[in-house]
Order: C-alpha cells, then structure tokens, then sequence
C-alpha cells in the first residue's frame, strides 16, 4: 500500500477512535468526507445513512454537494445507484453515473457536473449501516486503487459509523430536522477489546479491589505470624491448586494444567517459594516475603519482550494472593451473588474466573488483561463473554446499572436506552433460530453428492462443541496448543493421553493429527531461540522445528502411535512441507518410531495414514511425486495464501492484499486438487477459505468433497450446500478460472446463487 494510503488510513482509525464517548457526531463525520474528499482528490465525498423507521436511505453528511440537501434527500433502499450499492452491498463504480440505467438525479443536490461515481457500502457483519460516496467531475474517472481505499475506508469506518446511526436514528422520527444526542443521553458507551465472544444484558456487579486486585491486597503483617505459619500457608495453597486442577481436569483438561498446573509449578519452584523461604528465615514477616517475591518476578515478567511472559503476571499475581490469603486465613476472591450478572472488576485471575462461572456470572468487564492472555482463553473455553475497557474508568460508573455488552465489535452500554436493548435482543433472536437449526449427521448437494464436514480443532473442549454439531470427524488437530501452553515439552505419557481423549471422542472417524507447527505466530516461550528469530514465519518452523529436534518429534509421533492403535480413522500430518526429502525423511521417522514401540512391546497404530499440509508454494510443481508418497492432501490456505501471494497473514496493513480469490491462488488450487484426484490421493481445505460462502462453490467445483472448519460454521455450510448443484459448481471453476482479473472474479463469485 501507498505509504500516503496509509497516513490517510491511519488519520482515519485516529478519527473513529474519537467517536466513542465523543457528543458531536455530525463534526466527526465532516472530518471524515473532507478528510476522505481531500485524499482522493474528490470533489464530492457523501454519506448516506440507513433509516431502520422508514426503511429508506437519506443524505447525512457531505463534502462538496449542496449543505441545504442535508436529510431531506431521501432514497429507496434499492432506488438509484446509491440505493443500488446498498441493496446488493457491494461497490460501484461508474466512469458516466447518468449513463446507468439506476441514475437517479436530485435537483436540489448541485451534483449533474460529477459523473465519475464510485459507492462503496458500509458494512458491519450483518448490518448495512449505509453508504460513502465519492464523485469527480467527468474524464476524472476512479480507478480500482481508488476503490480499495474506499473500501478499506468504509470498513475502518464501520463500526463507528454502525453506532453513529444507531443513535441518530433512535432519537428521532424526524430526520427533517435532524439534531444528533449526545452519546451520554442515551447511555454512555464504553469501547472494549473482545477477550471472548458472547451477548448479555444484565444488571452489573462491580468487585471489590481489595478482594480481587493484588496490588491492593493486603500484606500489612498485622499479628506476629511465623515460619510455620508461611509454611502452612504453602501447604494449604498447594492442597486448593490441586483440588482447583483435579475438577477442571474433566471440563478443560489442557486448562487445568495451563493454569493450575504451571501455578503448582511455580510453588515447588526453588527459586521462587525458596526466596520467600530465606526472606522469612533472615527475619522478614512472612507476607512481606511473599509481596516482595512476587513484585520481583511481576517485574521481569513485565518487562520482558515476550508478550507470551508478559502475560504471565497475572498467574504470580494470582498465585500471591492465594498465598497471602492463606498465610492471613483470609479469602481473596470476587464476593458471592454474582449470578446472571456483567461483573466488573480491575483485574480478572483465572481462578476468579472459575468462581465466576461457577456461579454462573452473564458476563465480565475488567479494566486490564490482553485478550490472549490465560484468562481470556480460559473465558472463550468456558463460553462467558468478556471484555477488555479500553479505559480504566469503573471508579466514574455508578454502582449498579444494567448493562449490555456487545461483544461484536466491543461496546459495553450502561443503561442503555430501550430501543438499544430491542434491536440487540432483536439480533440475539435471529442468531438463536440459525442456531436452533438440526444439523444432520450427514451433508449433500442438491445432486446427492456427498460434502465431509469435519471440525478444525484447537482445545480438546472444541470437541464437545463439533460432536454436537455432527462434524464428521477432525480434519485437523493442531497439536500445538498443550505445548504453548505449557513452560515445558509434554512427555510422551501426557500427550498420549489427550490423543487418546481425541480418538475416544471420535471412534471410527477420520480424526487428523498435524504434528507440532511450533513458529511464526505460535511460539513457545520455553525455546528462547524461536523468539529471536527475525522472521519466524519462514525460519525454523513446523516440519523444519521436528526434523531438527528430533527427540521432541519422536516423543510425539510415539504418543500418536500409541494413543488408540486400533483407531481407523487416524491420519497424520506433517505442516509446512516443502520438498519430498522433508516428507521421506517424516515418514522414515514413523517407521522408526513402531519399530521401536514393537521392541519395547507397546501396542501400537500399525497404519496409520500419512499425508502433507499444502501451505508452500514451492510444491505445485512436484505435487505429482509428492501425491506418491501420501495418502493425502489438506490445503492450510491461510498459509498457502500468505506465502504465494507474500502477504503476512497477521499483519493488518497489509490485509488487503490477502486475497483467496486472486486468481493465482485460484488456479494453483485447481493444480493441487487436480493432481490429487488423479492420483487417487484424498484432498481437503483446511484454512479460513474453507468456510467462507464466497469460495465453497468453487472448491466443490474442484472436486474437494471435504472441508475442515471450526464447527460453529458447520450448521450454515451445511444450509448452503445443500442448495448447491455440483454442475454449476464446476461451471463456476471454468467462468473464474477464463478470468484474470480479481474484480471480476470476485464479481463472478458473488454472482453464484447460494
Ligand atoms: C493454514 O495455514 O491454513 C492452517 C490451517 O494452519 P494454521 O492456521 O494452523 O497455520
Ligand atoms: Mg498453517
């Protein structure tokens, strides 16, 4: 991207973050169209807003078009070309606007001069919140470049605009004399990172700081307590951590070890109990010891550049206080009664959190915490919603209010007016009757072919999740999860036993496990060297990591052998694989493993079947020998897509570039797929492209008759597929691939009915 497109993207993100909690919207919009006006060099740039009363679009704000027009241009929702980007939500560009039929002039506007016309619609998940257009004079005609910046403009915009309107329109019936509230008339609006997703509206519950928060714990020694006393402390904290991890163990397994686990771990930890210890003995009260261990590593924790350590603060954190308590005789957890409703607190710890639900809480704010940390992952596994403010403000709300917390985007309403409330529950209603939806165990085309939906599996708890929802088998474990997790490498017996879990689970189906893909986005903080690297993504990563620690492999094909030998679905994957050396060599390393097992007289999987990740380009051209030496394919396009087209897949400024339907990436998809099918080798996607509506079509076209997804897409892929005839599927393969530019790719994409 341009560097100029960036500033100016930038200037935007700067200007929508003022929105929230800012009273004069109609400023913010201005701002935006000139700014938008300026950096296109445009000479109209418009807003349309959405009407939810009177189901019609109107004029909200504009640069360069008559001020007067201001909310008394009205249009249909499908009415002229601003109608038009509206109703089929999606952009569009015209070199002479009056030219197209759909042209629809308003007298008033002072607009006849501007005929090159682009409209792009403002999009929020579901929602269409409006549309932002801009406008040149003839013979100054938009290019596709224009049209990307708008795009990404109007997204940037979304969510701020989404809110924006909602307000406007919740206060007025009469856009004639449009005034916009404050935001604080209508409730104030906190922004919010999303930790994990959910919806609850509820009465709030703030926490006491001093029962949750460890920098306000109390380590004031009050009484004269003694050595023993800081060793029965110790005693009885360990006793609760075990008991903590033994009842986890059943919902979460790789939870409880992550939390309770690494926490046990730390207090049998010489250098960390054992330094209170020597505080103690040299004649410190014993809470003192304890505060001053702890603030110590809070601070190396802190300060590391590791943001999986930095994270770590708040297990020490945790852990302190327990020890604090005990030593005290004292509870340091969130107070009872907060059932069904939104707590709020400074700072969660894990522990606090399995109190919470336990007391089934609707929902958490708290004012610090990253949304990868362990407690967030610990809300997503145990399904509440949470969220992260933004800004630490719980000291100015009131004691209790209702509150609604949107987690789709991360606002948190206090006392939100009625008609908020009505048009979210409206939404939780729409998204509740998809979800009642019966899943069969079983997904054909309209044409009775057969489609495979299988689960993408990260936490042994996703199980549950796909065994509900018919998945019908796991199209791909990442093991890597038990180890990122952990401060060390799980033995053999540990891994064994959450392989195990996972074929029980799914006796008789196929159920694919992709040895480690340690690297690029997922590191581990016990292998200081992979944090150095200066560009983890295409360093020492996956295949490349256990071909060079081949102890650590071995370790793990062995539990995979193990597991269930007589399991006949099991597969095994190698990520990453770039050349048939690194495929022969795996292979030979799983041959070795069973003669190994068999002199040691284990029991174990004789057959299991082997096959590669697709994710580096580098093996279209040798996809036929590779088809000879596995019994299959699974297609990582997230990967796959990042190296081909040499985007970074998590880097958001370039994002846009990170396009599944360009057609290089289309057609080597055909190349794989095809060399699979006359290879007679099994093929499978397994990326994010795997769920998405806009793709499906074509992958069926392709011959792939089986897609890994996280199963909560499972319901709506199998509603759509069911719609689709395998002929026009593969009409659509032949059409997009004739094309060779994106636009009009994604054109023909979109096109397809589903
Ligand atoms: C992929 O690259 O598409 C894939 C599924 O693997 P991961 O997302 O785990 O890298
Ligand atoms: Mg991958």
């Amino acid at each position: 991207m341009k560097e100029s497109h960036l500033n100016f993207l930038c200037d935007v993100n700067a200007l929508s973050a003022l929105l929230v909690g800012s009273s004069d919207l109609d400023s913010f919009l201005q701002k935006i169209v000139d700014l938008v006006a300026d950096h296109m060099d445009a000479e109209v740039c418009s807003i349309y807003f959405y009407d939810e009363h009177k189901n019609d679009l109107y004029l909200k704000v504009t640069h360069g078009l008559n001020q007067e027009a201001l909310n008394s241009v009205r249009l249909n929702t499908d009415e002229g070309l601003v109608g038009k980007a509206f109703s089929s939500r999606h952009f569009l560009l015209e070199d002479k606007a009056s030219s197209n039929p759909a042209y629809k002039g308003f007298s008033n506007l002072n607009e006849d001069r501007y005929e090159a016309f682009l409209a792009v619609p403002i999009v929020r998940g579901e929602e269409t919140a409006g549309v932002i257009v801009v406008q040149r004079q003839e013979n100054y005609s938009f290019d596709s470049e224009d049209r990307l910046t708008l795009q990404a403009t109007a997204s940037q915009l979304a969510s701020a605009i989404e809110n924006a309107r909602l307000l406007v329109s919740l206060s007025n019936d009469n856009t004639e004399s449009i005034k916009p509230p404050h935001i604080q008339e209508c409730g104030k609006v906190l922004a919010a990172q999303v930790a994990s997703d959910g919806f609850a509206y509820e009465k709030s519950l703030l926490l006491d700081k001093t029962l949750t928060t460890w920098e306000d714990v109390n380590y004031t020694p009050v009484n004269q307590l003694e050595k023993e006393d800081f060793e029965l402390a110790l005693v009885n904290t360990q006793q609760q951590l075990e008991e903590l991890e033994f009842h986890l163990e059943e919902k979460l397994p790789e939870m409880a070890a992550m939390i309770f686990g690494a926490h046990l771990m730390m207090l049998k930890d010489p250098e960390f109990t054992g330094a209170m210890s020597k505080l103690v003995d040299s004649g410190v009260a014993p809470s003192i010891a304890i505060k001053k261990v702890c603030q110590k590593y809070i601070e190396i924790f802190q300060n590391s550049k590791s943001p999986y350590i930095r994270e770590k603060t708040a297990d020490v954190k945790d852990l302190g206080r327990r020890l604090l308590g005990n030593l005290q005789g004292k509870v340091y957890e969130p107070t009872t009664d907060c059932a069904h409703k939104v707590v709020f607190a400074h700072e969660v710890f894990p522990s606090d959190l399995i109190k919470l639900a336990s007391e089934n809480v609707a929902g958490v704010v708290c004012e610090t915490g990253g949304i990868t940390s362990h407690v967030s992952i610990l809300a997503r596994s145990l399904k509440i919603p949470m969220v992260i403010l933004q800004e630490p403000v719980l000291h100015l709300l009131p004691k209790t209010s209702m509150v609604l917390l949107d987690t789709t985007v991360g606002n948190v309403y206090i006392n939100p007016q009625q008609e908020i409330v009505d048009t979210f529950l409206e939404g939780q209603k729409l998204k509740s009757q998809a979800a009642s939806y019966e899943v069969k165990a079983e997904t054909f085309t309209c044409c009775e072919e057969k489609v495979n939906l299988l689960a993408n599996i990260n936490l042994l708890s996703d199980l549950t999740h796909a065994c509900n929802l018919q998945a019908e088998g796991i199209g791909l474990y990442r093991t890597e999860f038990p180890f990122i997790i952990r401060s060390y490498f799980p033995d053999e017996l540990e891994q064994l036993k959450i392989y195990e879990h996972l074929m029980q689970k799914m006796p008789d189906k196929i159920v694919t496990i992709r040895t480690l893909d340690i690297g690029g986005d997922k590191l581990l903080n016990h292998m200081p060297e992979l944090l150095d690297e200066e560009n983890p993504a295409m360093g020492l990563r996956s295949i490349r990591f256990s071909l060079r620690y081949l102890d650590i492999f071995k370790t793990q094909v062995r539990a995979i052998l193990r597991a269930c030998p007589d399991h006949r679905g099991l597969r095994i994957m190698f990520p990453m694989i770039s050349s048939l050396e690194e495929l022969i060599q795996a292979k030979a390393i799983i041959r070795e493993c069973q003669e190994e097992l068999k002199d040691e007289g284990h029991a174990f999987h004789q057959d299991p079947e082997i096959g590669i990740m697709v994710e580096v380009p580098s093996i279209i051209p040798i996809i036929d020998d590779l088809a000879e030496e596995s019994d299959f394919f699974c297609v990582g396009t997230n990967d796959f897509i990042q190296f081909l087209l040499a985007v970074d897949r998590v880097n958001d400024r370039v994002a846009k570039y990170f396009v599944p339907h360009h057609p290089a990436v289309l057609r080597s998809l055909k190349v794989i797929t095809d060399s699979a099918l006359r290879n007679n080798v099994n093929v499978s996607i397994c990326g994010e492209m795997a769920h998405e509506k806009l793709y499906v079509p074509y992958l069926l076209g392709l011959g792939v008759r089986s897609l890994s997804v996280d199963s909560r897409f499972i319901p709506e892929m199998q509603q759509s597929i069911q719609k689709m005839k395998l002929e026009e599927c593969k009409e659509l393969v032949n059409k997009v691939n004739k094309e060779i530019k994106i636009n009009r790719i994604q054109e023909l994409l979109e096109a397809f009915p589903n």
